[in-house]
């Protein structure tokens, strides 16, 4: 299907967007207020290199080593791409994902922020990082419990070189559209709780394949999403 890579990946692109903005419409929100996160951990370089070109070069994927050697792929080591890490990540490479990314949108501990802070002061850089919160309570999920935020807030100052720009969640993996629904409304709620204008909190990162309407509903404005834009590759 090499031959079609490009056409198949376009009008997968084309309908996922199209998703977006109906349920933009649906929430009474523009559609440019959500951002789409184009998540790559599925194909190989040269179908991702397809979906940059069909215009979506802001890309997640969720293992460091993963996205260290798809960002120096020659297929894509020279193209525009927003690299974001979605998935967990240890403390003994955040050195070299720091020099990859744009963010780090899965940050789920103070000791996994501290060496952020260190490798980005190191490199000159302020590293731009979402929170990650246990908004279901599953157990095998990463991220601080909601009620750990206001404290991990808190600390934020002794970090200088790091910028929360918002927080991330994923639905409960068990629960049907509605828990879907209750988790990314608990997320929009305890944003709107712990933000200051100093730090507002802008972005929401939630909804993938499965249940991005919801999250758009619920104010979503980052959505990660995979399956949906490689049918026909998985
Ligand atoms: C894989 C993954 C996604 C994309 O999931 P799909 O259901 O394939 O859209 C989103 N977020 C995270 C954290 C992931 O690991």
């Amino acid at each position: 299907m090499t031959g079609d890579i490009d056409a198949v990946v376009r009008s997968n692109l084309a309908r996922v967007q199209e998703r977006i903005a109906t349920a933009c419409a649906a929430a009474g929100r523009p559609a440019d207020e959500v951002t789409l996160v184009g998540v790559s951990k599925y194909v190989a370089a040269a179908e991702t290199a397809a979906l940059v070109a069909a215009g979506c070069a802001t890309l997640g994927e969720a293992r460091p080593q993963q996205l260290w050697a798809k960002a120096e792929a020659p297929e894509l080591a020279d193209l525009p791409i927003a690299w974001r890490l979605i998935g967990h990540l240890q403390r003994n490479k955040v050195e070299r994902t720091v020099a990859t990314v744009a963010s780090i949108d899965s940050v789920d501990s103070l000791r996994l922020l501290a060496s952020i802070d260190k490798a980005a002061a190191a490199c000159g850089k302020t590293q731009a990082v979402l929170l990650e919160v246990n908004e279901s309570g599953d157990a095998e999920k990463h991220g601080f419990a909601p009620t750990d935020l206001p404290a991990v807030l808190a600390e934020l100052s002794g970090y200088p070189h790091v910028q929360v720009t918002g927080l991330m969640t994923m639905a409960a993996r068990s629960g049907d559209e509605d828990t879907a629904r209750r988790n990314f409304a608990a997320l929009r709620e305890l944003r709107d709780r712990v933000a200051t204008p100093d730090l507002p909190l802008t972005e929401l990162s939630m909804g993938m394949s499965g249940d991005f309407e919801e999250a758009i509903l619920e104010g979503s404005t980052m959505v990660r999403v995979g399956s949906a834009l490689w049918e026909g590759f998985l």
